[in-house]
């Protein structure tokens, strides 16, 4: 019954999650969909902060004119005073836009927001500006999760954040009278991650989430009812909407569903207030209820066939699709289909957002950057780029935040993730973290490397098996992860392997001899 099954460890967390990798993608899913007790909302809310309101950072005064006079490198943990004016240079930009890199560029952040943001050549940087140069790295907005649960908790908001997702939209937890004020006091800690939150899923007397997993949710009998009730839940402070539109295909048994009034009710009261919708959905035969209510987006993939014909609807009705790859995996069936759902609904043009469900089944969800996520999105043909919007622009507008964030634009709230190395080459440089902005706060620069640290080649070596020539060469990131790059005779890689993620067979050994690892469960010694 225990969701909880990932501690945060803050700093820390993007190497648990690499370290993770391996034996999560070898590990057997066995669990069934129908034996599993817990999924989502079973809530530890254990925060008792004061009550409280939230403010998102106020807009920038005019910016002061003339130039920069101060340097500072980003080791140190420096923290963004209120009035100071910060200045990101020498970085790649990747604003969320789904534009091309813009090498050189720069950053100008002040109060909270984005002052202005380009070529270095156009950007200008106010006097007395403090100069942060990220000596090449990229610069991303920061991340957004739009399907998360167990969102209530400081140290999974500490720990999304320290990774660079700074957003997270918790999709339903049950019915509480103070759940948006906790939302509120949350909020206030700029440590955490910013909480968005829907309060309980809508839905009928009998239906999902109470069918089948015993949880609570808003239940409304009438179109008349839906109005009132989720005016309410609007009054209360719901950030946006969730209706469950779960006729009950996927276990086995048919259960009662918000009826096309209802639906269409909520839906239009939520847009008037102007707000959106998210529907819960798991198979394909009740997407036409997601088209017929004209909700603003899909809280999972479906996990069973997916016609061409519903792709091209949906893609028409500019609905979004918030995968979850990562649940239907930890369910253990249904992961492949989702995966090739996905990738034929990006060819046809539809629009994803990042959602993983996090914590909305009982077992293990990458939390931080949610990598695996990210990889199924890869395998399912989406391209970098692809997958960074819909980690920000895209994953923001599901949030109806995207006036607000999702993008580095002038005006913006100053939520970035700067990252060593280029994630349109790589995504896996997303966990690459050298500074994470939120609210225009520097929450998170990781240390430089310690100097004492390997960098150099290394030639005194026992051969190893197989190598052009043994030599090892040693790099660095900012995670205090290094690589180890086994070469080739001229200089290229042979193979390489990180800290957390090595390959079979192949003896490590440090410059002095010592042998590191040789096999995969082999922890890495350090060096
Ligand atoms: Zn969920």
């Amino acid at each position: 019954m225990d969701t909880e099954c990932c501690g945060a460890n803050g700093v820390g967390s993007t190497i648990v999650l690499a370290s993770e990798l391996v034996s999560k993608q070898t590990s057997p899913k066995t669990r069934s969909w129908k034996k599993s007790l817990a999924l989502l909302l079973v809530l530890a809310l254990t925060a008792c902060a004061p009550r409280s309101s939230t403010s998102e950072a106020t807009r920038p005064a005019n910016e002061a004119p003339s130039k920069a006079t101060v340097t500072v490198r980003p080791t140190a943990a420096l923290t963004a005073q209120s009035d100071e004016t910060v200045a990101l240079v020498n970085g790649t930009l990747v604003d969320g836009t789904g534009a091309d890199p813009l090498p050189d560029a720069a950053v100008v952040i002040q109060k909270g927001r984005i002052v202005s943001v380009g070529s270095r050549d156009e950007v200008h940087v106010p006097a007395g500006a403090k100069v942060i140069d990220v000596q090449g790295a990229t610069i991303l907005p920061g991340f957004l999760n739009a399907h998360v649960h167990l969102g209530f908790d400081q140290s999974r908001l500490q720990a999304w954040a320290q990774a660079g997702v700074t957003t997270v939209r918790d999709l339903g937890v049950s019915p509480s009278p103070d759940i948006f004020l906790r939302r509120n006091s949350l909020r206030q800690d700029n440590r955490n991650a910013r909480l968005v939150a829907v309060g309980p899923l809508v839905t009928v007397p009998g239906g999902y989430p109470m069918v089948p997993w015993g949880m609570q949710g808003l239940t409304v009998t009438s179109a008349e009812d839906a109005v009132s009730k989720v005016s309410q839940l609007l009054d209360d402070g719901a950030d946006v909407v969730k209706i469950a539109l779960e006729s009950g295909s996927t276990f086995g048994r048919k259960i009662p569903v918000l009826s096309a009034a209802e639906a269409a009710a909520i839906v239009q009261v939520a847009h008037q207030r102007g707000t959106r919708v998210s529907a819960h959905v798991l198979a394909s035969q009740d997407l036409p209820r997601v088209l017929e209510a004209g909700v603003d987006d899909i809280a999972h993939m479906v996990s069973n066939s997916l016609s061409d014909d519903m792709i091209a609807r949906i893609v028409k009705a500019g609905i979004y699709w918030v995968p979850t790859i990562e649940l239907w995996k930890n369910v253990g069936s249904g992961g492949q289909q989702a995966v090739s759902n996905l990738g034929r609904f990006v060819a046809a043009g539809g629009k994803v957002a990042l959602g993983t469900d996090y914590a909305g089944y009982a077992a293990e969800f990458d939390l931080g950057m949610p990598v695996r996520e990210l990889e199924w999105m890869l395998e399912a043909g989406m391209t970098a780029q692809q997958i960074i919007l819909a980690g920000t622009q895209n994953a923001a507008y599901v949030c109806n935040l995207e006036h607000e964030l999702g993008t580095l634009e002038a005006g913006k709230i100053a939520d970035v993730l700067i990252v060593d190395g280029d994630p349109l080459q790589d995504i896996h440089a997303l966990l690459n973290v050298r500074m994470v902005i939120h609210n225009g706060e520097i929450i998170r620069v990781t240390p430089a490397p310690p100097t004492a640290r390997p960098t150099a080649t290394a030639n005194s070596l026992p051969p190893l098996s197989g190598s052009g020539g043994g030599r090892i060469a040693f790099s660095s990131n900012r995670d205090g992860n290094y690589g180890l790059h086994i070469m080739n005779s001229d200089g290229t890689d042979q193979w390489r392997l990180t800290k957390s993620l090595y390959e079979d067979r192949h003896p490590v050994w440090s410059p002095d001899g010592t042998r590191i690892a040789a096999s995969r469960n082999e922890p890495a010694t350090d060096l």
